[in-house]
């Protein structure tokens, strides 16, 4: 029987019912009391500015079967009130969150493909998670909800569902670890070891060691990488004698390697091989990138036993996750790509070098700044100046704290690069509004802080 009932919860988080019924089967699990259905089990989770159990009556009055709380004294004119409802009474509602995920993972004897990496979690786990789904029912991460919380929630969604995709992030070290001895994946992937977050952890080296506590949770490590990324590939050739290690790449002789491959501006097409077999495949979005995101599915469907035709099905019907590199055509005729969502330095390089390749009159980059970078900070903004004056950019619009790295990295390569520092976005927008023509191409980019969509909205 796969589930749980509030004695199990009380067992296992060293609870204490306060009211209700202990034989109450919990099979659905919320954290807003907004959105609690029927039924639900709400568990209050103290956030920065709310305590989730601060809400115990509203949820049980919006619903819930059964409330889990912490640090509430209950009266006993409330135990009265609410006699025929469930209370549990936890000393910290976040670790019995974890314990019960981690029980009713137990439960379950499927496939677990976590993903993580720098960039590209979100858009590889959708990809594996559309292919995993041909063969199997599939319970996948919802947006980009990988963390301490997300994730938990996500596992407790477990239905009748086959196998399970999930999405693991981090800004520390000792976050994955957590995670992954939550979720016991049974396949890990790593898409990349960049840049995002180093100001935490202070080197790449350290990102890498962040990265691989996803094995820590795995009673046999089972791991599939990016086999082009410098820090992964180094990792492979000492490790590849004793763990299981499955690579693909375009570089780097990998098991599994893209061939021929022919970008387009939305989509790209290429030839996965491994050993003998050739695999067309079509990317519904475009970028070199994405045809690393779509290898990893590749590589893990050929693991989990998907026929090569569901592979490609799966790939080709891929759907991206709203706000991540939204092509839009503008009245004028001209296309905005907005990619606004996020920024790190590889995602702003692989972007950048989408633009260059984009069919255009006139390419266009508004670039804002990219955060949590710490001591790389102005490194990395130079950097990415550097790549727009390698590329095939004709304007480059900024604003931000440290765009003006971006300017001075674009301008120390070539003097000559059309490349304006703006006040804030308003002032960009005006710029945008005056300049643009039918057949110029816009990428709007940066960290979500920055609120770059505010410009693509307004386009
Ligand atoms: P994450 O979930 O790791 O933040 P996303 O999938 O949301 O990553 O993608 C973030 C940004 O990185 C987007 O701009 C996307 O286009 C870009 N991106 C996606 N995959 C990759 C990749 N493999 N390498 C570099 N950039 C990528």
């Amino acid at each position: 029987m796969k589930e749980i009932k509030v004695k199990d919860i009380v067992q296992m988080t060293n609870g204490e019912l306060v009211v209700g019924n202990e034989d109450l089967i919990c099979s659905d699990f919320s954290r807003d009391t907004r959105e609690i259905q029927k039924g639900d089990i709400y568990i209050g989770i103290k956030g920065e500015r709310f305590d989730g159990s601060d809400f115990w009556k509203e949820a049980l009055d919006n619903g819930a079967g059964a409330v889990i709380i912490q640090g509430k004294e209950i009266t006993p004119e409330e135990k009265e009130a609410y006699a025929d409802k469930t209370i549990v009474m936890v000393e910290n509602t976040l670790q019995a969150l974890h314990k019960i995920a981690e029980y009713k993972r137990s439960l379950y004897n499927i496939p677990v493909v976590a993903i993580t990496g720098s960039v590209g979690k979100t858009s590889t786990k959708d990809i594996i998670a559309n292919v995993v789904k041909m063969k199997y029912k599939t319970l996948k991460t919802e947006g980009n909800r990988n963390n301490n919380i997300g994730l938990p929630f996500t596992i407790l969604g477990l239905k009748d569902h086959e196998a399970m995709v999930i999405e693991m992030g981090m800004n520390h070290l000792g976050e994955i670890d957590l995670l992954t001895r939550i979720a016991k994946p049974t396949l890990a992937v790593i898409t990349n070891i960049g840049t995002s977050h180093i100001g935490n952890l202070g080197s790449r080296e350290n990102i890498l060691k962040a990265k691989l506590e996803i094995l820590n949770g795995m009673e046999e490590p089972k791991i599939v990488i990016n086999n082009d990324n410098d820090l992964l590939h180094n990792w492979y050739e000492t490790n590849k004698s004793n763990i299981e290690i499955h690579t693909y790449g375009i570089q780097n002789r990998s098991e599994v390697m893209a061939k021929e491959i022919n970008l387009k501006q939305e989509s790209s097409t290429f030839i996965a091989e491994e050993k003998d077999e050739k695999t067309e495949i079509t990317v519904p979005v475009g970028g070199e990138h994405f045809v690393y995101n779509a290898l990893s599915a590749v590589k893990v469907g050929e693991i989990l036993n998907i026929d090569s035709e569901l592979i490609q099905q799966g790939i080709s019907s891929f759907e991206l996750t709203k706000k991540r590199m939204e092509i839009r055509k503008l009245e004028n005729g001209a296309t905005l790509i907005n990619d606004s969502y996020n920024a790190s330095y590889e995602a702003m390089k692989a972007s950048i070098e989408y633009l260059a390749k984009y069919e255009a009159n006139r390419r266009i980059a508004v670039l804002g700044d990219m955060f949590e970078l710490g001591e790389y900070s102005i490194d990395l903004h130079t950097k990415v100046g550097e790549d727009i004056a390698q590329n095939n950019i004709d304007i480059l619009m900024c604003t931000g704290e440290l765009s003006k790295y971006i300017i001075e990295g674009a301008k120390k390569l070539n003097n000559k690069v059309n490349a304006t520092m703006f006040k804030d976005k308003e002032e960009i927008y005006e710029k945008l509004k005056e300049e643009i023509k039918k057949d110029d191409v816009i990428l709007v980019k940066a960290s979500n802080g920055m609120k770059f969509f505010e410009i693509c909205q307004k386009l």
